[in-house]
């Protein structure tokens, strides 16, 4: 057996006998099949396309091509085998894996897997053959009561009473009419995107998708079905609003919530029922048998429409229980465990939930952890994934996102404007990652208040400000006023919730504006002279706007701005004023806050610019908003391990003369703190 990749011309272009390729011919798939290999060597190295797999004249080589997508094209990929259970039971230290199949796969990147099995072989792990038109509803009920059975300490949400009002489709009815429902109701609920599809919720007749979920809900035991257009009256504007402020609640307290996660609108269906699913390839060859199994669910429902829509986020969350359906088959997955169709493996072998990936559909089991920081962590990250996502209207930012924000807080994670809050303060020193568009009537502070992805690192560590909540009019409310998580309106999470954070913090005036580099000032080199000798530091500058921090009379650093929105024409030209709010600070010995260097060496800005206020009188009746996040690095970093760990550390960071504006190539990073510092006042600013 080879271990290292042969060069690129192989046997398979040789000419095939029994339409397989001598390569493929040579493989031991016998010995691959007997359950007692354990051989973690490759068997073969693929060095061909998926499309030139795919036209080969040998039938396993297409088979392969299933498995080697076109991102692994010009790789040269070795066949690995494994066990099936390491694969889909999760937990290989506890199970009898006398019973799995063996397969094979392209490592990490493959693409599924093959089975590959005697015919006599006794398998209870391994991989079934999914029919294509046909959903089997047995295991998935099976699946349901093993749940509710056994699951009841883990996928459980409050129980509620559904407002008055709450209407569902009664599926047994021939002419399937939307009805109360009656008390203590069981129901599955539909997630779905209705997508571009034209078709008026009132015309009495139902898109495909929502009669297939009628089709599933029936085949699941269940008689009653909510469907978000149909079941809310769309002409009542009061029940309109009781029922999207219980949205995470009806869905909390489904039985099941069928996830239509394939094609882009109501119109596509449910794969097995009205349309049929991706068949498995399978061949054989010398007796052996080999069997596709599907890539996990997880990545086609990653890539689907539905997981791009901000409203599913919620749907899928709260749900207890998923039936998600994908061209690959139906997905179970509740907070404890999943399935996909085609893995064939005893409900009670399956023992926690395989990827990090599925975090994004059920609960992070660190929200039930004794600390707070942990859950605030798990929370950040799903504000973090729900501003990945894209809404319709962006008037729904928060009603999208209410339900989750009312679970966290029975996890004791409060928040404000979908910013989640932590020791008193708001968690505001996340940033965009490229700019976004603003939504109105959403605070700027808030990640809801613009359209696109953020990012959230580290909300630990030395807070600098402080903040207390107000109104845009109100005489700035200086000094330590710590956000009570208690507080009325506050707790509901909802729109009621004051919009204006009066921050007391350091504040300096700075001045954006947008520079071209040179290409030949793109890739610089800095050398840093320090006490402890001097050292070198490779980085990279982009186009953008920067700001410029005064460190020393000699010396001020160039940092590029992360902007929230995009920047109007005339951007390039211009230059624009803005204030600098001090979040964070870091020092040399930040990880250890009792040996705090007090002088400022690394720090995090809020940008603020002004608006045109209104009421009251006096300099109050300005307000600011948020424009941006800067971070202004100088700390000369002396330790071999940190620069190794930092390595795009000062990318985008430059330091430039004090008086000429050069780009220095040769700094001295003086002690104690930097000059921005001392011209930094003290003062209230009203940010909304
Ligand atoms: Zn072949
Ligand atoms: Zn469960």
């Amino acid at each position: 057996m080879t271990s290292t990749p042969p060069s690129m011309s192989h046997s398979s272009s040789s000419t095939p006998t029994n339409n397989i390729c001598d390569r493929c011919q040579g493989v031991p798939w016998d010995l691959i099949a007997d359950p007692k290999q354990t051989s973690t060597d490759p068997y073969l190295w693929v060095s061909e396309s998926h499309g030139q797999l795919k036209s080969s004249s040998c039938r396993i080589c297409r088979l392969l091509a299933n498995i080697k997508s076109p991102s692994l094209d010009g790789k040269i990929c070795p066949l690995l085998s494994q066990r099936t259970c390491w694969i889909q039971c999760r937990s290989k230290w506890i199970l009898d894996i006398s019973q799995s199949s063996n397969l094979v796969h392209f490592g990490d990147e493959s693409r599924g897997t093959i089975e590959v099995s005697r015919p006599d072989q006794i398998i209870n792990i391994g991989i079934q053959r999914i029919d294509p038109e046909h959903v089997s509803f047995k295991r998935l009920q099976d699946c349901v009561s093993y749940c509710r059975q056994n699951h009841s300490r883990v996928c459980i949400r409050p129980t509620f009473q559904p407002a008055s009002g709450f209407r569902v489709i009664n599926c047994t009815d021939p002419a399937q009419r939307i009805v109360p429902a009656p008390p203590e109701c069981k129901y599955a609920a539909l997630s779905y995107v209705w997508g571009n599809t034209t078709r008026s919720c009132s015309s009495g007749v139902y898109p495909q998708v929502i009669v297939d979920a009628i089709n599933v809900t029936l085949s699941m035991g269940l008689q009653y079905l909510w469907v978000d257009r149909h079941c809310i009256d769309q002409n009542n504007a009061m029940d309109k609003h009781n029922q999207i402020s219980q949205m995470g609640n009806i869905y909390a307290n489904s039985e099941i919530t069928i996830i239509a996660s394939a094609g882009t609108d109501a119109t596509y269906g449910l794969p097995g029922i009205s349309r049929p699913r991706k068949q498995q390839s399978g061949e054989v060859i010398n007796g052996i048998s080999l069997l596709e199994g599907f890539p996990h669910p997880v990545h086609a429902v990653k890539e689907s429409a539905w997981a791009r829509r901000g409203w599913t986020y919620q749907e899928a969350f709260l749900s207890p229980r998923r039936l998600v359906f994908t061209d690959y088959g139906v997905w179970y997955l509740c907070d404890k465990i999943c399935l996909a169709e085609h893995e064939k493996v005893p409900i009670t072998k399956i023992s926690s939930l395989p990827t990090f990936e599925i975090r994004t559909f059920t609960p992070h089991p660190d929200l039930d952890d004794r600390y707070v920081a942990p859950r605030t962590r798990a929370a950040n990250d799903m504000i973090v994934e729900y501003s990945r996502r894209e809404l319709r209207y962006a008037s729904d930012a928060l009603d999208a996102m209410l339900g989750v924000l009312q679970f966290l807080e029975t996890k004791g994670v409060y928040s404000i404007w979908g910013t989640v809050i932590y020791e008193e303060r708001p968690v505001i020193n996340w940033q965009h990652k490229h700019p976004g568009k603003r939504r109105p009537g959403f605070p700027s502070w808030s990640p809801l208040g613009w359209e696109g992805p953020i990012k959230l690192e580290n909300f630990l560590g030395y807070n600098d400000f402080e903040v207390a909540l107000g109104e845009k009019s109100e005489t700035p409310l200086p000094g330590q006023n710590p956000i009570s998580t208690t507080a009325a309106g506050l707790a509901k999470g909802g729109k009621d919730a004051p919009r204006f954070l009066h921050l007391t913090g350091y504040v300096v005036d700075l001045l954006l504006e947008n520079i071209q580099w040179a290409d030949s000032r793109k890739s610089h080199q800095t050398t840093f002279h320090l006490a402890a000798g001097e050292y070198k530091h490779n980085h990279t500058l982009s186009d953008g706007t920067y700001a410029s921090l005064r460190i020393s009379p000699e010396t001020s650093v160039l940092a590029k701005a992360k902007l929230d929105g995009a920047e109007g024409p005339g951007a390039s030209t211009r230059t624009r004023p803005v204030l600098g709010l001090l979040l964070r600070r870091y020092s040399d010995d930040a990880y250890y806050p009792h040996l705090m260097d007090p002088t400022v060496k690394n720090a995090d800005f809020l940008l603020l610019e002004r608006r045109q206020g209104g009421g009251g009188s006096g300099a109050w009746c300005w307000y600011y908003e948020r424009i941006g996040y800067l971070e202004c690095k100088i700390r000369a970093q002396e330790e071999e391990q940190q620069q190794e760990r930092e390595k795009d550390y000062l990318q985008d960071t430059v330091f430039v003369d004090g008086v000429s504006g050069d780009v220095l190539d040769d700094v001295s990073i003086p002690r104690g703190d930097p000059l921005w510092r001392e011209g930094a006042g003290w003062r209230t600013v009203v940010v909304g």
